[in-house]
C-alpha cells in the first residue's frame, strides 16, 4: 500500500520537479544516462500457458485512442498514433509480444462507441470509471497526471470547487471527468463538448466559466497555443488521472498479459517518454533506497508547492498587468485611471500638494478612418499614446480614456504646470508627421484638484474645458475657471 502511494506521488511530481530546475535553471545536464525506453534491457514476463497461448494465436489486437489528445495521444497527419500513450504502449506490445494496431476514428466519441461495439480489443489510454466498467476491464496505470480548473483571468482562485454555484463548465463528452463531475458537484452545470480544445475555446470565448484539464495537456497546450486570456485557478487533487489500458470486458486473458507488460514499464522509462512528449530532458538515477525516495518525494512536493506558487505569483503579475492594460496603445486602461484617481485625491488630502490632470481629444480623428482606413487610425492612435508617454515625467500616468481620447494624470503639478505640459504636448502633436495619416491636431482641457473634489468631478472639468477648446477652433488648450471654494 506504502509503496503504492509513494509511487503515486512520484510519478507525475518527478515530472514537474525537472521542469522546474530546468525552467529556473537551477542544474545544468551533465552526463545524461541513457534512458531511451528502447535501449534498456527488456525485463523477462512469466507468461502461464494459457497466456503463451493466446500471444501465439491472436493475430493482432485492435486499439481505439483519442485522436484529439496530444500531448498523451493524437492521431497524426499520417494517421499514426502518437504520443506518450503511443509510445509506453507499444513498449508494452514489444514486451509481452503482441501485435498491436490502430483502429481509426475522427473523435473520441467514436472511439467509445467502437470500444463499446466491440471493434477494437483495447483502449490505449485511459481513467477507470464506474461507467466504463460496464464494458472495460483494466491494466494497473501506465501514468498518473492531476486534474486542473482552468477559468478566464478574470475569475477568483477556487479553494474548494464545492463552493461554487451554477457556473459552467466545458467538459469533453464521455471522459472521466464528465463522469465525475456531474456525479461529485451537482452544483456545476456541464457543458458538454467534443473534444478539449473545444472545452478551451469555450471558456476563452466566455461561453463557459471553466473547463478541467490534464496538468501536462495543460501545460502543453498553453505552451503550443498560448492561451492568452486564460488561467490556472485551482486543482481537484482527487481528481488524479490513473491512466490504464482498458480491454474488453470477456478479454480477461489479453488484460492479465497486457497488466503484465504494464507492470515492467519503469519509473525512468515512463518519464523518458513524457519528457519526450514535453520537450524536457531528463537525468535519472538508477537505484534509489527506499529512504532516500521517501527523502525524494518529501522533497518534491515541497519543490513543487514553490513551483506552483512562483508560477502562480507569475500569472497574477501578468494578469495585474493585463488588467490595467489597454490593449492598443499599451497605456493604462480607465479601471487604473480610476484608481489612480482615488489615490491621487487622496494624497493630495493628505499632503496638501496640488495634482492635475489632462484630457485630451485627438481632433476630427473620425476624417483619418474615413480616409485611410482603420489600421492607419490605430497606428495614429499608437503614435499620440507614445508622444505622451515620451513627453511625459514618470510619475505621471498617461492613460487611454476612451476611443481617441487620452489623459494624463500628473502628481505634485499646479494650474499652471498642468498648463504649461499641456501646451507642450499640443505643440508635439501638432508637429508629428503621422505615418499614413499626415499632420493631426489635439484639443485639450485641463484641470487642477480643488478641496473636496470626487474623482467625478474634476474629470468633469477637464472634459468641459477640452468642449470649449473644441468649440473655439480645436489645437488649443482650455481650462475652466476654478470652483468656488
Ligand atoms: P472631433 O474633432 O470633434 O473630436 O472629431 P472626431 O472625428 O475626432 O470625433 P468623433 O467622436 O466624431 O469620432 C471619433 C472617431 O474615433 C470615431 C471612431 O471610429 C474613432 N475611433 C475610436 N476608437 C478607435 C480605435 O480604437 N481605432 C480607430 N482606428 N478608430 C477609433
Ligand atoms: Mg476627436
Ligand atoms: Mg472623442
Amino acid at each position: 500500500m506504502f509503496s503504492r502511494v509513494l509511487h503515486k506521488n512520484l510519478k507525475p511530481s518527478s515530472i514537474f520537479l525537472i521542469s522546474l530546475l530546468s525552467l529556473l535553471g537551477v542544474f545544468q545536464l551533465g552526463s545524461l544516462s541513457a534512458v531511451r525506453a528502447g535501449e534498456q534491457l527488456a525485463p523477462t514476463i512469466e507468461f502461464s500457458t494459457a497466456e503463451k497461448a493466446y500471444i501465439e494465436k491472436t493475430g493482432g489486437i485492435r486499439m481505439c485512442v483519442d485522436p484529439d489528445w496530444a500531448p498523451f495521444e493524437r492521431i497524426n497527419e499520417k494517421g499514426q498514433h502518437e504520443g506518450i500513450s503511443a509510445d509506453l504502449i507499444q513498449l508494452v506490445a514489444q514486451r509481452v509480444g503482441l501485435k498491436i494496431t490502430l483502429y481509426p476514428v475522427k473523435n473520441w466519441d467514436e472511439s467509445l462507441a467502437a470500444s463499446k461495439a466491440g471493434h477494437c480489443e483495447i483502449m490505449s489510454f485511459l481513467n477507470q470509471t464506474p461507467a466504463r466498467d460496464q464494458w472495460l476491464i483494466f491494466t494497473a496505470p501506465m501514468f498518473y497526471d492531476p486534474n486542473i480548473i482552468i477559468t478566464r483571468e478574470e475569475h477568483p482562485y477556487i479553494g474548494d470547487i464545492r463552493g461554487l454555484h451554477g457556473e459552467t463548465v466545458a467538459l469533453p463528452r464521455g471522459t472521466m471527468v464528465e463522469e465525475r463531475i456531474r456525479k461529485t458537484y451537482p452544483n456545476l452545470n456541464v457543458i458538454p463538448t467534443g473534444s478539449e480544445p473545444e472545452s478551451v475555446a469555450l471558456v476563452s470565448e466566455r461561453k463557459a466559466d471553466m473547463t478541467i484539464r490534464s496538468l501536462i495537456v495543460a501545460a502543453y497546450a498553453i505552451k503550443k497555443e498560448g492561451l492568452f486570456n486564460l488561467k490556472i485557478s485551482g486543482q481537484i487533487p482527487e481528481f488524479t488521472n490513473e491512466l490504464r489500458i482498458g480491454v474488453l470486458k470477456e478479454e480477461v486473458l489479453l488484460r492479465d498479459i497486457l497488466d503484465k507488460g504494464v507492470k515492467t514499464l519503469s519509473a525512468q522509462e515512463r518519464e523518458a517518454v513524457s519528457n519526450r512528449h514535453v520537450s524536457i530532458k531528463v537525468e535519472q538515477g538508477v537505484d534509489y533506497s527506499l529512504a532516500a525516495k521517501v527523502l525524494a518525494g518529501a522533497l518534491l512536493v515541497l519543490l513543487i508547492a514553490t513551483y506552483w506558487n512562483r508560477k502562480l505569483s507569475r500569472l497574477n503579475k501578468e494578469l495585474k498587468r493585463l488588467s490595467v492594460t489597454d490593449k492598443l496603445t499599451g497605456l493604462f486602461n480607465r479601471l487604473k485611471i480610476d484608481i489612480a484617481l482615488e489615490s491621487e485625491i487622496a494624497r493630495t488630502q493628505r499632503f496638501g500638494q496640488p495634482f492635475s490632470l489632462i484630457i485630451l481629444d485627438i481632433d476630427h480623428f473620425k476624417n483619418v478612418n474615413d480616409t485611410f482606413g482603420h489600421q492607419a487610425g490605430d497606428q495614429a492612435l499608437i503614435a499620440v499614446a507614445s508622444i505622451l508617454t515620451k513627453n511625459t515625467r514618470e510619475v505621471d500616468i498617461v492613460g487611454r480614456w476612451g476611443g481617441e481620447e487620452f489623459i494624463v494624470i500628473c502628481p505634485q503639478t499646479d494650474e499652471a504646470g498642468i498648463l504649461n505640459l499641456a501646451e507642450g504636448l499640443r505643440q508635439k502633436v501638432e508637429a508629428y508627421d503621422f505615418p499614413v495619416a499626415g499632420k493631426k491636431t489635439a484639443s485639450f482641457g485641463v484641470s487642477t484638484y480643488c478641496n473636496g473634489d470626487q474623482p467625478r468631478e474634476i474629470l468633469q472639468r477637464a472634459d468641459e474645458a477640452l468642449y470649449v477648446a473644441k468649440n473655439n477652433g480645436r489645437n488649443r488648450v482650455e481650462v475652466l475657471q476654478r470652483k468656488l471654494q
